[in-house]
């Protein structure tokens, strides 16, 4: 048994061979802390290591596990985030939203921040680091927030990012106005099927009623009461989806602009607080 048995029965269980080689590379640094230097210097694992290392491939193979949940973490923006099966798995399209958020609180000297359905708090805690804003995160889910503030403290992000529990705005007052709400809500429409790995990752953070547009409604309805004037909304949105949204926020929102991401699908939705 090597490292390189292990890749291979990983490509032989159908795991692409560069995705095969990134998950060996993620276990390795996760539990030996075992580098590409090291490997490259040719330091061998010890037999207790490559047995661990195939006990955690064979959990990836048998019921395809994302691998973000095997080790509990997953990159995002140049950080290690906590996941655990109660969260989302960040995706590297949403660096499209937070970076456009990022920019317009440099940009405008933006100082509030509200994340809606923050999940493992990836959104709030990259914004609440790379800017001097301060964000609220909340989420319907305890265990989801649970994750969030773990990150807060991997991230040393302390007040910056606060959480707290609540349905959509439930427990937003309407006097904590924001200059930004930001969301990467549910957005598959049910009965949508999904990948084995996407299986893994929890219901109420993928799927939405109304053919996958309910959520984003319910905040487009309700964000006025929430936002400074000429605040903005802004949302990640799901495949196809963008031109609906955009109509759902034309009554109350203008410079309403939609972004593709790298495969040219829209990406993101924003537009800003009509005075009222
Ligand atoms: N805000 C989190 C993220 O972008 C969770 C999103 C969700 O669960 N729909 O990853």
């Amino acid at each position: 048994m090597s490292i390189q048995t292990i890749t291979k029965s990983l490509i032989d269980a159908g795991i692409e061979p560069s995705e095969a080689k990134y998950e060996i590379k993620m276990l390795l640094e996760h539990f030996f802390n075992y580098t590409a230097e090291d490997s490259a210097r040719g330091k061998e694992l010890t037999s207790e290591q490559l047995e661990t290392l195939q006990e955690k491939v064979a959990l990836r193979i048998k019921d395809r596990t994302p691998i973000q949940y095997i080790i509990g973490e997953a990159w995002f923006m140049g950080e290690f985030f906590k996941v655990t099966p109660d969260v989302l798995i960040p995706r590297d399209e949403t660096e499209i939203l937070v970076r456009q958020a990022i920019d317009l609180i440099r940009e405008h000297n933006l100082k509030t921040i509200l994340d809606i359905g923050t999940g493992s708090g990836c959104i709030a805690c990259t914004i609440a680091k790379n800017t001097e804003a301060t964000v609220l995160g909340v989420d319907i889910s305890s265990d989801a927030l649970r994750v969030a503030l773990d990150n807060v403290t991997k991230l040393k992000i302390n007040n910056r990012a606060v959480f707290r529990k609540s349905d959509l705005f439930e427990k937003v007052r309407e006097d904590e106005k924001f200059d930004i709400i930001v969301s990467n809500p549910p957005y598959i429409p049910f009965g949508t099927e999904l990948d084995t790995e996407v299986q893994h990752e929890p219901k109420i953070a993928l799927f939405a009623d109304e053919n996958g547009l309910q959520i984003y409604r319910k905040i487009i309805e309700k964000a006025p009461e929430y936002l400074t004037t000429g605040g903005y909304l802004m949302f990640e949105v799901g495949i196809n989806e963008a031109a609906q949204i955009k109509s759902l926020m034309e009554e109350n929102f203008y410079e309403i602009i939609v972004t593709k991401d790298l495969a040219g699908i829209d990406r993101t939705v924003v537009g800003r607080l009509k005075a009222r």
